[in-house]
């Protein structure tokens, strides 16, 4: 179940830092760029098991940043899962060694990603900033075509609201927001 999330402006959030470090999830925030830029989730030949939408959004929050002088490094973690809201206690370590030199940690995931970051380095002065935005959860068609290639047909985003309401009331028309025919 995919969480749909779009892009926060951070700049502002970032101001008062002198370093940032941008840990993402690599699970629903690659999809979401790739269906929100309508371009492939997955070009294996090209990009390999990364997502170009998403590690171009990464590169554009760098740059800036870089530009003006300050540090920053990318990080995400694929096993022994890759899903941030169920990292284990291992890799909450491994974040808490990595972000070491960081002031800030800027998280490209939802509110449970954020959640464990900010679990993980709970007992230091890095800061956790989200660079996300919970909009709902994303109902697509995935499509593979040759060669290797992995396209997400986005059909709606169901709201919070909208789809508890549609849970307790059931018969009810459903009341969704059409993102895509
Ligand atoms: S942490 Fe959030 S963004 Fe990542 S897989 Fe879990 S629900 Fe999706």
């Amino acid at each position: 179940m995919p969480v749909h999330l779009e892009p926060r402006d951070v700049s502002a959030d970032l101001e008062n830092f002198n370093s940032v470090l941008i840990v993402s999830c690599p699970v629903c925030p690659p999809m979401c760029l790739a269906m929100q830029q309508n371009l492939p989730f997955i070009e294996f030949f090209k990009r390999g098991l990364k997502t170009g939408a998403f590690e171009d959004y990464i590169q554009s929050i760098r740059k800036p940043l870089e530009q003006r002088g300050m540090p920053t490094g990318a990080y995400s973690i694929h096993t022994p899962t890759p899903m941030m809201c169920l990292w284990t206690k291992g890799q909450r370590r491994r974040l808490l060694k990595r972000a070491r030199d960081y002031e800030a940690v800027l998280v490209l995931g939802c509110d449970s990603a954020a959640y464990t970051a900010q679990e993980a380095l709970k007992n230091t002065t890095c800061q956790v900033i989200q660079g996300m935005r919970m909009i709902g959860t994303t109902n697509a068609t995935l499509k593979v075509r040759f060669p290797m290639t992995i396209d997400l047909d986005m059909h709606c985003v169901l709201k919070n609201g909208e789809a508890r309401q549609h849970k307790t009331n059931v018969g009810a028309s459903q009341e969704i927001e059409k993102m895509a025919s």
